[in-house]
């Protein structure tokens, strides 16, 4: 192994450097993964915008797949050449999220997990510490291609959020904002027996992937209004006092104060929103909406693998056709600037392998 690998390293705000970096040293019960592709997430973005969720000198990227390269003595079930993907989260077993099991929430998962804190993998290698097959390494089927396994952290991130949501058979579905997030929202609902699943966005590109995923209509917000459009598609459902929307759910993934009023609007009374936008400004929201509709209101952040791997595997989810670009893992710069249009993006993946993917 050599000393040293390439790295896109985050030297601050707007400004991402590739370069030699410290080749991760392995320990007895780690493994180490040449990476083969990791998608740019919404998160990173932020960060690389404003540094939101990590410090200068970080190699971010958690949305990856590769091959295993080295393996700790002590590691079971994984062998050099494994097809995986993997996460190292930082949770510290110890705080009250954590006793609950709600290890999601534990203070620490962001100051140490793969990408945040810890070497992301933007980079050749990747290390996952403590490796345990089946929690932070999950082997991949053949069945799921290079390109879709980079994915399968925001298709848990989906996956979950139709289970926070609760999504049942015969519900009417509305997704606001489809990037990668929203996309994920779209077909986890209608693996879950949604009848029916529509989007807003403003992205032309990102609503005629929206129809190719599945959605049953989809709606341009800047021809008109979204809510009115919401309400001549599934019905108007009165309340006290007046009448909104009849949405059964509302997955809100654009993080814009505009469609988490929006949400409130569209949701039918008793109905639920689920936020899993990640917002840069905070909305005024009109809680009259929340006493007299009693919607339920729950935030979704993160999933689990394993559900993610098995509607991938399964075909019940498909994200090969949302790359919509790809970059080599030198040109990792070129790839945050095209990933912040977001217009014309769904999902940009950096490649460490030498034969980039082509975008379908
Ligand atoms: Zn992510
Ligand atoms: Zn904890």
């Amino acid at each position: 192994m050599n000393e040293t690998m390439r790295a896109a390293v985050l030297e601050g705000p707007g400004k991402i450097a590739v370069k030699d970096v410290p080749m991760p040293k392995i320990g007895e019960s780690d493994v180490l993964i040449r990476v083969v592709n990791c998608g740019i997430c919404g998160s990173d973005v932020h960060s690389f915008k404003t540094g939101m969720y990590v410090k200068p000198g970080q190699v971010m990227g958690h949305e990856f797949m590769g091959h295993i390269a080295m393996v700790g003595d002590k590691v079971d079930g994984i062998a050099i050449g494994d097809r995986v993907t993997g996460f190292s989260a930082s949770i510290c077993g110890e705080c009250d999220a954590c006793k609950r099991g709600q290890y999601i929430l534990c203070a620490k998962l962001f100051t140490g997990s793969t990408g945040y804190g810890l070497p992301g993998a933007f980079a050749e290698y990747v290390k996952i510490e403590n490796a345990l097959l089946g929690s932070n390494v999950h082997k991949l089927p053949d069945t799921i291609d290079d390109v879709s396994a980079a994915m399968i952290e925001p298709v848990s991130v989906g996956v979950a959020a139709a289970v926070q949501a609760n999504v049942q058979p015969g519900d009417k579905v509305v997704v606001l904002g489809v990037g990668m997030i929203g996309n994920a929202c779209l077909q986890a609902a209608k693996a879950a027996g949604a009848a029916e699943a529509i989007a807003v966005d403003v992205s032309p590109a990102r609503l005629e992937i929206a129809r190719q995923s599945g959605a049953n209509d989809v709606f341009d917000a800047r021809t008109g209004d979204a809510t009115e459009w919401v309400k001549q598609k599934f019905g108007i459902a009165p309340y006290h006092y007046n009448e909104g929307g009849n949405a059964d759910v509302v997955f809100e993934a654009a993080g814009i104060p505009l469609t988490i009023q929006q949400s409130l609007e569209m949701v039918r009374p008793g109905g639920t929103i689920c936020i899993v936008g990640l917002p840069e400004h905070a909305a005024e929201i009109d809680t009259t909406k929340i006493v007299h509709k009693m919607p339920r209101i729950v935030g979704s952040l993160g999933g689990d693998f394993a559900p993610a791997i098995d509607r991938l595997a399964s075909g019940a989810i498909k994200v090969r056709h949302l790359m919509t670009h790809s970059f080599p893992l030198e040109e990792a710069a070129e790839a945050f600037a095209v990933q912040l249009q977001a217009g014309e993006t769904v999902k940009v993946i950096i490649s460490a392998s030498p034969e980039v993917p082509a975008a379908a």
